[in-house]
């Protein structure tokens, strides 16, 4: 497996020390599994993917025994139907839903799962604020007032958003648009990362919440809305302004996400766009100081910042100075000494400055250092 020290260099060219993951993005195929680390081998989990298998061997890849808190964003295969995989040998707490049952099926497999298990099922609550070990959070969405967060038999015929809202996980669908959406505050040692999660969310509810939730908006760390899919406001993700987007995605998809132009606006303004169809699994790590760079490291690849927008016979993923494996890379000589035995992947983070984003100035295009 190919690992290489690479830094987004600017003035010190010294890599950080690897550092333990905090947010984990699976490599399950078309769907969200994330985690989210609260102590050693336990974490909050948020989606649990499409495949049992696929979820409790992510799971078990990271150590994960123990889940004090499962979040279903929302009731749609992709997000749920790994979830007794995540059960399977590991002691979870609860489970905590969005608060529309839709598609009803979900919600009910969700109910049934969970009441084998002995497991108590929730459902968040409109800007609910939590804390779990390092990890605080405030629920932006659904807010419960709102058509668009009714279940569709109860949106009127246009399904509340003003368009052709479906049951179905493509586009305009109203369980993505009753997905939970949490700002999220990791605890670190050098000061706070901030990751925003979206699930599904489309269009209508992210003009929404840049209306009335903006405050909470900004992260460091973006989980890039419905695996990419072209229905993004870019006014929400250049609110958002992360440092690193994440595109939970499966290679092949029938929805022919992400789109090329969602891959560019999430790396607005310099962000780096990993996408695990492409990258693999995506651990971002604490970073070593209040403005050092973000530790992100993944199976596969590096992802891209993207310095063009692509044409419409353009692909995102040639686009950006900074994909290239063959530039910039050493493969690990043969002692092994840094790939770590619990992960199967190389201890190599590629670092990204935070310091260069939230400013509001320029930043450089990337640079990458190699190390061994
Ligand atoms: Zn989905």
């Amino acid at each position: 497996m190919l690992g290489a020290w690479l830094l987004w260099w600017r003035g010190n060219p010294a890599p950080t020390a690897a550092a333990p993951w905090v947010f984990a993005v699976c490599d399950v195929g078309q769907g969200d599994a994330l985690f989210l680390a609260t102590g050693a081998g336990e974490a909050v989990a948020v989606d649990t993917g499409p495949d049992p298998a696929k979820e409790d061997a992510c799971a078990t890849r990271l150590g994960i025994t123990k889940v004090p808190l499962v979040i279903l964003t929302h009731f749609h295969a992709d997000h749920i139907d790994g979830l007794p995989g995540l059960l399977r040998g590991r002691s979870v707490g609860a489970i905590e839903t969005t608060t529309v049952d839709d598609p009803p099926a979900g919600a009910a497999q969700v109910q049934r799962i969970a009441a084998a298990a002995g497991i108590p099922v929730g459902r968040v609550a409109p800007d609910e604020q939590r804390t779990l070990g390092p990890l605080s959070w405030r629920v932006l969405w659904p807010q419960a007032e709102h058509p668009l967060a009714q279940p569709m038999r109860m949106r009127g015929a246009d399904g509340g958003g003003g368009g052709m809202a479906e049951d179905g996980p493509g586009e305009n669908s109203g369980p993505n648009n009753s997905s939970i959406v949490m700002a999220l505050t990791v605890r670190t040692d050098h000061g706070p990362l901030r990751i925003l999660l979206t699930g599904d969310i489309e269009t209508p509810v992210q003009q929404i919440l840049l209306a009335d939730r903006a405050p909470y908006l900004p992260a460091d760390v973006l989980k890039v809305p419905h695996h990419g899919s072209a229905n993004q406001d870019p006014a929400f993700l250049e609110a958002v302004h992360p440092s690193v987007s994440v595109i939970s995605v499966g290679a092949g998809n029938p929805y022919g996400h992400p789109s090329p132009r969602t891959v560019y606006l999430a790396g607005d303004d310099g962000a780096r766009v990993l996408r695990t169809d492409l990258d693999g699994m995506v651990l971002i790590g604490a970073p070593d100081g209040p403005n050092a760079p973000i530790p992100v490291r993944a199976d596969k690849g590096e992802g891209v910042v993207p310095t063009a927008e692509p044409t419409p016979s353009g692909l995102g993923r040639t686009q950006g100075g900074s994909h290239s494996h063959s530039r910039h890379r050493r493969t690990h000589g043969g002692e092994g000494g840094s790939r770590d035995e619990g992960l199967g992947v190389s201890h190599a983070f590629l670092t990204i400055r935070a310091s260069d984003v939230h400013f509001g100035h320029v930043r450089p295009l990337a640079r990458l250092m190699s190390y061994l």
